[in-house]
């Protein structure tokens, strides 16, 4: 199921039946992508740009970004 979390600058989509739970997410942009919390992705003030470099790195494709 895909879920989208909205933050200041930057929608992120989260696809949970492509991720491979690789962890590039977490490691590259802990601010944004923590599993301890809920929900787990919280763009809040990220720009696009740094968004986009972690999610870029996602192996699965499991993670999209796109401007508010
Ligand atoms: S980087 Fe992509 S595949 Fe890896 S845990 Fe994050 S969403 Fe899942």
């Amino acid at each position: 199921m895909s879920n989208s979390f909205e933050g200041k600058h930057v929608v992120i989509s989260y696809d949970d039946k492509i991720c491979t739970h690789a962890g590039e997410c977490v490691r590259g942009l802990p601010q944004v992508f923590d599993p301890k919390r809920s929900p787990w992705i919280q763009p809040g003030e990220i720009s696009y740009e740094a968004a986009e470099q972690v999610i870029r790195r996602c192996p699965s494709g499991a993670l999209k970004v796109r401007h508010v």
